[in-house]
């Protein structure tokens, strides 16, 4: 690999672009992304109280697919199945409450943010958190007099398990288009042709040339060679990968612990 770009939108949604690198390294990256990074949801729901219209399972479906995330000490917690204690400990045992009721006449939601962690102090972490929904997650509405008592266990899965834990919403990748212009002999109308037929504006003049900017904008829509001035191939080596997180982590973060469980995997290859 020579080199890759981080272009972040936000620190949740971007792109990386990866220069010379093989098609199954980057697809490897791309499975690992969706499968293979543990992250934290909760599992096992105790409902104490639901008079809601929605019926306890479909609320425990929706609540189990709430990504958390852990703002410190992360590195500490472990799955209750795979601690050493018997009854629970503070390592393992890290519940949530969800306690909700509406005395109004007025509908009230519930969001992912009215969780609330029930006494382990040793461990910072909270459900997901987006800029522009600041509640969070919206799990119900409640009507007059209706109320929701629950408590949920988090547990560390990865998504190969179950998709609630894969860290990502969407990620794929496709190669970076070659474009070529043939001869650039072409008199104003056919460049203006050409500059027009590009639906995100790769094309423009300079000094009476016609030339391309950042290829890998490039949508691969086939429009330009509707011009036969314009050749579009593809770098094969040269890929841009699309990552939407969840919100458990950040692409940064999302990149280099792919890398880590890739190192991991060929590490573990016996010749
Ligand atoms: S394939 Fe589409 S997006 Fe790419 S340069 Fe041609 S017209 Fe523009
Ligand atoms: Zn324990």
């Amino acid at each position: 690999m020579k080199e890759v770009k981080i272009n972040e939108i936000d620190p949740y949604e971007g792109s990386l672009l990866f220069r010379e690198i093989d098609r199954s390294i980057i697809n490897s990256i791309r499975r690992i992304l969706i499968s293979e990074i543990p992250s934290y949801c909760l599992d096992t729901i105790e409902l104490k109280k639901n008079n809601t219209i929605m019926n306890d399972e479909y609320l425990a479906h929706r609540i189990g697919l709430i990504p958390f995330t852990f703002v410190e000490n992360e590195e500490n917690f472990r799955n209750q199945e795979d601690c050493n204690c018997i009854n629970g400990c503070e390592k393992c045992h890290l519940y949530f409450l969800l306690e909700k009721e509406n005395n109004t006449d007025e509908l009230l939601p519930v969001y992912s943010s009215d969780f609330q962690l029930e006494s382990n102090k040793n461990y910072n972490i909270k459900p997901v958190e987006f800029k522009n929904f600041k509640n969070g997650i919206l799990i119900c509405y409640l009507d007059k007099n209706e109320s929701i008592s629950l408590r949920g266990r988090i547990h560390k899965g990865v998504g190969k398990d179950h998709a609630k834990w894969s860290c990502v919403s969407n990620t794929s990748f496709k190669e970076i288009s070659s474009i070529k212009i043939k001869n650039n002999e072409l008199s104003e109308e056919e460049t203006n042709k050409v500059i027009s037929s590009c639906p995100v504006n790769l094309f423009y003049q300079e000094d009476g040339i016609l030339k391309i900017k950042n290829e890998e904008n490039c949508i691969q829509c086939s429009q330009c060679i509707e011009n036969t001035n314009i050749e579009l191939s593809y770098h094969p080596k040269d890929f841009l990968m699309n990552i939407e997180s969840n919100g458990s982590y950040t692409i940064k973060d999302l990149f280099q612990k792919s890398l880590s469980i890739l190192d991991k995997k060929l590490n573990s290859l016996k010749v």
